[in-house]
């Protein structure tokens, strides 16, 4: 699939636009377009639905381990800012950069290798000859922002990296104030901001986006057993929207690869189009996290020792270099009356990147006959119903004899339960292409057979296939195909 035709298709139709665009676009930064807030809202809106909303909390689920609880929570992008010290991110959450003095051009160094020199596009930063990059140095991804009217470091805050932390801050919350027991889990989608050092690929890499979380707290002896569920419950998830080509792969992380405090990760990948042949972009992050986060907001800021223990991090003096809140994040079963500390499994997604996964799985270019029998080129979306921003599109075959006033009342009907979308204007099969390039995923026409029979048809975007229903039926008969 040629990459440049989805963008183009995305910016002519109103699914995706560069950020402040008319004062020339903001790198990093997009925003949706009428179609485009649709789709995402609806991968956003499926996540809940099958994640927290549509949970069965009484019921052992294929490859659970035990029945289990979800709930959610929406919290802050501006927190206390020792929040990120305790976390981590304060100190640690840097790529390494380098500069360019003759360009004045700025790459994340593991991204040197697969960007262009802006003097001479047929070499990499660096290998041509007037090239002067600077020695790799540390660039924290953090966006630093003031609170109130304090400037220096008294007023100094950041913009979330990450939603997990506010996940974290509230376990002892949710605990007090619901009825949840362990294993549970904690859902949450919100913005995330990070000063990418090179955005690119589209909304790939982008320095603001929106991320689904879930912290998961269990057990920790049943903990690896939960991490196996949630990788397989999650790669799941993206086979069964659509993302069915082989272009999906779950990939464990190595030994080496793993963050001091994790057990295990996986992440779910996906071959995008603006990818190397064999290259994979990462769509979400599945880790086993065990105790490191909750101690961390406890004790304070963690590392591992010579004996590979996690302990708080020392200053020179005997001082924790970053002070935890000191409250008890302990969890007490009430049953056994056994005191822990959780072990928590993070299921890491961006509703960025899979919306963009879906858009690129989705794209097709076919031949279809036009309404006089000639072969025409056709752009289609072939989106998961379920995430298609307009479900339905009505269109009366003429615009008279009646045709307009029966197609708007099944426009209305429909209305109460979908997105739908009323044409009357052009002929038929332009109105058809409009919709297959939108993905809609049914057309409904009402004909001159309609003001005989009251019958009209329904068109598959994918098969093409008409058949006729009553038109007081066309609301249940797309409504069981939106499932
Ligand atoms: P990468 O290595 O690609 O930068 P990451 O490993 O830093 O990603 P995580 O910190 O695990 O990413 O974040 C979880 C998820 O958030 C990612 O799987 C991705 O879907 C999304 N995400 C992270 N950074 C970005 C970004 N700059 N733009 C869009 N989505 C992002």
């Amino acid at each position: 699939m040629d990459m440049d035709k989805l963008v183009s298709l995305c910016k002519r139709r109103g699914f995706l636009f560069q950020s402040s665009e008319i004062y020339g676009g903001l790198n990093g930064f997009w925003d949706y377009g009428p179609l485009g807030v649709e789709l995402k809202r609806n991968v956003k809106e499926a996540w809940w639905r099958d994640m927290v909303t549509g949970h069965d909390d009484l019921a052992t689920l294929p490859g659970a381990p035990a029945p289990y609880e979800m709930t959610g929570l929406d919290c802050t992008i501006i927190m206390h800012p020792q929040v990120w010290k305790c976390s981590g991110h304060y100190d640690l959450f840097h790529d390494m950069m380098v500069d360019c003095k003759e360009c004045q051009g700025r790459w994340r160094v593991d991204h040197v290798a697969s960007s262009e020199c802006p003097r001479k596009p047929s070499k990499h930063p660096g290998g041509f000859e007037k090239c002067q990059l600077t020695e790799p140095r540390e660039f924290n991804l953090m966006f630093p922002t003031t609170v109130g009217a304090l400037s220096g470091e008294e007023g100094r805050a950041f913009l979330r990296p990450e939603t997990a932390q506010g996940i974290f801050v509230n376990f002892k919350n949710v605990t007090d104030s619901t009825r949840v027991r362990l294993p549970f889990g904690i859902a949450q989608i919100g913005k995330s901001f990070r000063n990418e050092i090179t955005p690119r690929n589209f909304t790939f890499r982008s320095r603001e986006f929106e991320q689904m979380e879930i912290e998961f707290f269990c057990h920790p002896n049943s903990s690896p057993e939960w991490y196996r569920y949630w990788r397989d419950r999650r790669f799941q998830w993206y086979l069964d929207h659509g993302l069915s080509s082989g272009k999906l792969r779950l990939r464990e992380h190595d030994q080496d690869e793993l963050s001091h405090y994790s057990c295990g990760t996986a992440d779910i990948e996906y071959s995008f189009p603006f990818l190397q042949q064999g290259e994979f972009g990462e769509l979400e992050g599945i880790a086993h996290r065990a105790d490191f986060d909750l101690r961390s907001h406890m004790e304070g800021k963690l590392v591992k020792n010579e004996e590979g223990c996690l302990v708080v991090e020392q200053t020179a003096d005997g001082k924790a270099r970053h002070r935890g809140s000191g409250k008890d994040l302990s969890y007490r079963d009430d049953v056994t009356g056994e005191r822990y500390v959780p072990h928590v499994i993070e299921p890491s997604a961006g509703a960025d990147r899979a919306t963009l996964a879906f858009l690129c799985e989705a794209y097709h270019e076919d031949q279809q006959p036009d309404e006089n029998g000639k072969m025409q080129e056709r752009t289609v979306l072939k989106l998961h119903p379920r995430l298609a921003p307009i479900k339905a599109a009505v269109f009366p075959l003429v615009k008279k004899d009646g045709m307009p006033e029966v197609a708007q009342r099944i426009y209305r009907n429909l209305k109460r339960r979908f997105n739908v979308y009323y044409d009357e204007k052009g002929a038929v099969g332009r109105r058809y292409r409009r919709q297959d390039e939108a993905g809609t995923p049914f057309c409904v026409t009402v004909d001159g057979q309609t003001l005989q029979d009251n019958t009209v048809t329904i068109r598959d975007r994918d098969s093409l296939e008409q058949w006729r229903v009553k038109a007081d039926d066309v609301l249940d008969e797309i409504a069981v195909k939106l499932l």
